[in-house]
């Protein structure tokens, strides 16, 4: 997905961009219950990796944004997918959990975004859907 996404300064891009979080074991027991997730797909966040017994113990939001750079918009994103996954979980995204085990929860913005729709307002793979693009990553 790699290419040219040079746009005029102060121009914008339309960008999707994908934010993993996952969550620690503690000592055997996990720190996010099942109605947590359920309110997190309900909200439209994908389910992600899983654990040894096959339980969700992940997930990732695509965000839609317009910015000027695929920086700016990877970080956006990841702000609005942190400040969301407290809202539906009320969980403390920085919470320290405990000195064996260390911090319950991660956030990685490691995923290159998608360029969408470029500065000249063309989408940036002709012949290719929107939802073909974000599909690839929809998939964990
Ligand atoms: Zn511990």
């Amino acid at each position: 997905m790699s290419g040219e996404q040079l746009g005029l300064p102060g121009m914008t891009q339309t960008y999707a961009c994908r934010i993993t979080f996952s969550e620690n074991n503690s000592g055997g027991t996990w720190w996010l219950q099942q109605e947590h997730y359920d309110k997190l797909f309900a909200a439209g966040w994908h389910p992600g990796r899983t654990s040894y017994n096959g339980s969700v113990r992940g997930a990732h939001r695509i965000i839609v944004l317009d910015a000027i750079d695929e920086g700016v918009a990877n970080t956006t994103a990841y702000n609005m997918a942190v400040l969301e996954w407290e809202k539906l979980t009320g969980e403390n995204s920085d919470d320290p959990g405990c000195s064996c085990c260390g911090a319950p929860y991660q956030f990685y913005d490691w995923d290159t975004p998608i360029l969408l729709i470029d500065w000249r307002g063309r989408n940036y793979e002709p012949g290719v859907e929107q939802a073909t693009l974000l599909a690839m990553f929809e998939e964990d």
